[in-house]
């Protein structure tokens, strides 16, 4: 994209939100603030965001997800079936449809998954199936630390269906492991916290934090390479402090802040039971189905990945989710260093590289500009370039090589 396309929204000017991952979200144009809970992605965010739910897809898809969309609007009768119409009140937003009947914005989706495939699986044969999403959700929560609660978010919530508990430990166990992949791609520092109810007679539930400095939850956590243990305060172990002894592995544990990534429920026969979903069992007899229930908060990933991964000078990113991949910054562009850039902008993917064109712009400027978007590679076209030909290559880290102009593409690509 050419800078003097792009709408970007960055800023260079302090603000005043919460946190400095607040800050930067908004400097960096990701995400703009438009009242209390309410957040709108600017194309920066978009992109990432569209990043970063491609890489969660292909992982769901990898395990045998196969994806659906639920509507956001539910009507109250199947809300009372599994009886939470009631217990969600005060965090659900509800609304009455013009020949007044009782709609919620959806806070979750265990009872849609269960109306949809209602009727449509029938024998124990079609199970054990994943099914999941990407769509909002919305809770009329405490709105704080920006993308992190919010009224309305992003979630890849996902739903397995089974005829045993077996099977559904088996699949629970694979959602599980295949989210600890997707944290481990992203680069991410995290802790998994066993839930309240891993407690409670066989079912289990596990709890994915980031560990950020400006996370919102306290976390003790486990220091040691490749142990992922951590609790929080609603743990069972959650009187857990720092300097205790990790419970897998010995080592100390160390208290800080997380943010929630996602959370992996068994659910048993909860929702089904309540709501009469069941399969025709080898035997003849009708059997409720076992479920699980398994999300992602993408908007608060996206923030975690900022809050983990940014330096002083802006946004970095793991592999893959940044923005764009290359900035091409010439010191001013006309001439021959246009004509460079030009052809360097056409040799790279057009739609992944930033070409500084505005001439609104100074060096220091196009500079400023890409670290703080987080562009993983800055191809600068200045005096060296004039002298010899070759392009200065720097990687956002600071690492810099001359390379010839034709060898860019091969490079970054
Ligand atoms: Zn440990």
């Amino acid at each position: 994209m050419r800078r003097s396309d792009a709408v970007l929204f960055t800023s260079r000017e302090e603000t005043d939100h919460e946190n400095r991952t607040v800050q930067l979200i908004h400097r960096a144009g990701i995400a703009r603030q438009l009242g209390s809970g309410l957040y709108a992605l600017a194309p920066v965010g978009q992109r990432v965001r569209a990043k970063v739910i491609a890489r969660v897809e292909c992982e769901m898809d990898a395990i045998g997800g196969q994806q659906v969309t639920l509507p956001s609007l539910n009507g109250d009768d199947i809300w009372r079936q599994s009886g939470r119409w009631e217990s969600f009140e005060g965090e659900m937003l509800t609304v009455e449809s013009r020949d007044g009947k009782s709609l919620c914005l959806a806070p979750s989706h265990e009872e849609g998954i269960v109306s949809l495939v209602d009727g449509a699986v029938r024998s124990y044969d079609d199970l054990p199936l994943l099914l999941y999403q990407v769509t909002k959700k919305y809770r009329d929560d405490h709105a704080r630390n920006g993308l992190v609660r919010t009224k309305e978010f992003t979630m890849k919530d996902a739903y397995s269906l089974h005829t045993s508990r077996e099977s559904l430990a088996e699949w629970y166990d694979r959602v599980r492991e295949a989210y600890a992949r997707i944290f481990e791609e992203f680069d991410l520092d995290f802790a998994v916290t066993a839930a309240e109810n891993e407690v409670m007679g066989g079912s289990g539930s596990a709890e994915f934090h980031a560990l950020v400095e400006t996370g919102s939850e306290r976390v003790r956590y486990c220091r040691a390479d490749g142990c992922r243990f951590g609790v929080t305060d609603d743990s069972p172990r959650g009187s857990l402090s720092a300097g205790d002894s990790c419970p897998d592995c010995g080592n100390d544990l160390a208290a800080g802040n997380g943010i929630e990534l996602g959370h992996v429920f068994k659910l048993g026969t909860r929702y089904s039971e309540a709501m009469g979903l069941t399969v025709d069992a080898p035997d003849g007899t009708e059997q409720a189905v076992v479920m699980g229930s398994y999300g992602i908060g993408i908007e608060r990933l996206v923030q975690a990945l900022v809050a983990q991964h940014a330096d002083g000078d802006g946004c970095r990113w793991p592999d893959g989710v940044a923005p764009f991949e290359v900035a091409i910054v010439p010191l001013s562009y006309e001439g021959d260093v246009r004509e460079a850039a030009d052809r360097l902008y056409e040799a790279c993917d057009p739609d992944e590289t930033l070409l500084f064109d505005d001439a609104g712009q100074h060096i220091g400027e196009r500079f400023a500009e890409s670290d703080l978007l987080g562009v993983p590679w800055k191809v600068v076209l200045g005096n060296h370039f004039s002298a010899t030909g070759e392009v200065e290559l720097e990687s956002r880290d600071g690492e810099t090589r001359y390379v010839a102009v034709d060898e860019v593409a091969d490079i970054v690509g």
